[in-house]
């Protein structure tokens, strides 16, 4: 009986080589750039108490529809939760380790939520981010806020806009709360049924629908601006004039509220204009001020944002920005005499520090010369029975019209390294563009 053929589960996917080895060098760069602003490494769990998420706040998509809940094996089992962000587990560390504030942290990793998948959406993804716990100083905000910025440009990405808004503080909120749940109300029946829903459990939220019926409403609702407290407001323009200093670009969007339900005052998104509008977030965040004293700490004030990788990287690729590695094989040993020529020649290259590879199965040199031309190698090493018996290689210029010429073993290592340092490297081939039988 034929076996079952399993594929990955709806909305997660393989990331195969080359695009994962971009992946992870676009994390490095976010990860130099975070550490160079003093942010240190928090490697937090994959899942958490789904008590932790539940404070995010009980009108969230991402708390009532989108996590992946289970049972462990405990006596009585524990409710757990795959994380769907990262800040809810990074301010339950905080309360639980209670560092020396500020705590700067920066982070990496899948995050889970039960979308419905599309392109630029999954159920697993990734992101990479930063927060700093223990301040409310509206430089801090500056600070996380320009790092994205700088970030996006270090991919070389141009076409991101940041976009900020302030929330206010509780004070205000109520205020204007008050004011929007009355104009909401008072336009109820224009909206669509969801709103309609959303606005009993939510008023702020409504603001976040995208259908096209709801957008007459929204574009008349009362504006968060007009009721910030005095202290809020004074917050939010210390932080555009922190922007102004740095020149970092920015348009203020007055009915941006974010899905998360924690955000108090400063809120922002990024945007990517190379991206269709139903997936072009690239990252966002915000100050969080009671979530640490929520999740059993003491009053801390903290903001920080996430980033999407997945769909940076579509950017990236809409922008033409950041573009693959080179391969990371320099050099292909092709060997017809049994394959143990192979086996030391690469680890002598190796132990250099060059990147080299070989064949299996003892194929043909035509079949072999085709595996090293895919590998990107810049430089062939071939071991017939010839250069077995006089103990040498020759070694082959893989570019259009490079030549070949044959060298002792002993001076293989030096060879190589001289041509490999004239040479371009060559990009990366897609692994699953390669066809594996020859
Ligand atoms: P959020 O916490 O929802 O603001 O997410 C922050 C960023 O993560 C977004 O701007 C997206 O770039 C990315 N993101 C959120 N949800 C998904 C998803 N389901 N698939 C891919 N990326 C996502």
């Amino acid at each position: 009986m034929a076996q079952p053929l399993f594929r990955a589960p709806v909305g997660t996917r393989d990331i195969l080589a080359p695009e994962s080895a971009r992946r992870r060098r676009l994390v490095r760069v976010f990860a130099d750039l975070a550490e160079r602003s003093g942010f240190g490494l928090l490697e937090s769990p994959v899942f958490e108490d789904v008590g932790v998420f539940q404070r995010l706040g009980e009108a969230n998509d991402v708390v009532t529809k989108e996590l992946f809940e289970f049972f462990d094996k405990g006596e009585p089992p524990r409710h757990l939760a795959l994380r769907p962000e990262l800040t809810a587990g990074v301010c339950r560390a905080f309360a639980e380790h209670r560092p020396v504030s500020p705590w700067k942290i920066w982070y990496s990793g899948p995050q889970f939520r039960y979308e419905r998948p599309q392109a630029g959406r999954y159920r697993q993804f990734e992101q990479v981010g930063v927060e700093t716990l223990g301040t409310d100083d509206p430089h801090a905000d500056v600070e996380v806020i320009s790092l994205g910025v700088r970030f996006y440009a270090a991919l070389g990405l141009t076409r991101v806009r940041l976009l900020v808004n302030s929330l206010g503080d509780s004070d205000s909120r109520s205020a204007y709360d008050a004011a929007l749940t009355g104009y909401l109300q008072s336009r109820r029946g224009e909206l669509s049924e969801q709103s309609r829903v959303t606005l009993e459990r939510n008023p702020l939220r409504v603001l976040d629908s995208k259908r096209p019926q709801d957008q007459p409403v929204i574009a008349e609702a009362p504006l968060m601006v007009d009721f910030l407290s005095g202290a809020s407001a004074e917050h939010f323009a210390s932080v555009r004039a922190g922007l102004d200093s740095l020149d970092a670009a920015y348009e203020i969007s007055p009915r941006l509220v974010r899905g998360l339900d924690y955000y108090t005052r400063t809120t922002f998104e990024f945007v990517a204009d190379a991206l269709d509008t139903a997936q072009n977030a690239v990252g966002g965040g915000g100050r969080y001020d009671g979530l640490v004293e929520d999740l059993g700490g003491p009053p801390t004030p903290g903001i920080g944002f996430a980033l999407g990788v997945d769909r940076i990287l579509l950017a990236c690729d809409a922008e033409g920005a950041f573009a693959g590695d080179p391969a990371p094989v320099q050099v292909f040993v092709v060997d017809t005499v049994g394959g143990q020529s192979a086996a030391v020649l690469c680890d002598w290259l190796r132990q250099a520090g060059l990147g080299a590879d070989r064949a299996f199965d003892g194929r043909s040199m035509k079949a072999q010369m085709k595996r090293a031309d895919r590998s990107g190698a810049v430089v062939a090493v071939i071991v017939g029975p010839d250069e077995q018996a006089q103990g040498t290689a020759t070694v082959r210029d893989m570019r259009p019209g490079g030549d070949q010429h044959t060298v002792p073993t002993s001076e293989l290592v030096a060879e190589v390294s001289r041509l490999i340092a004239a040479a371009q490297p060559r990009p990366a081939i897609p692994q699953h563009r390669r066809q594996d039988r020859d």
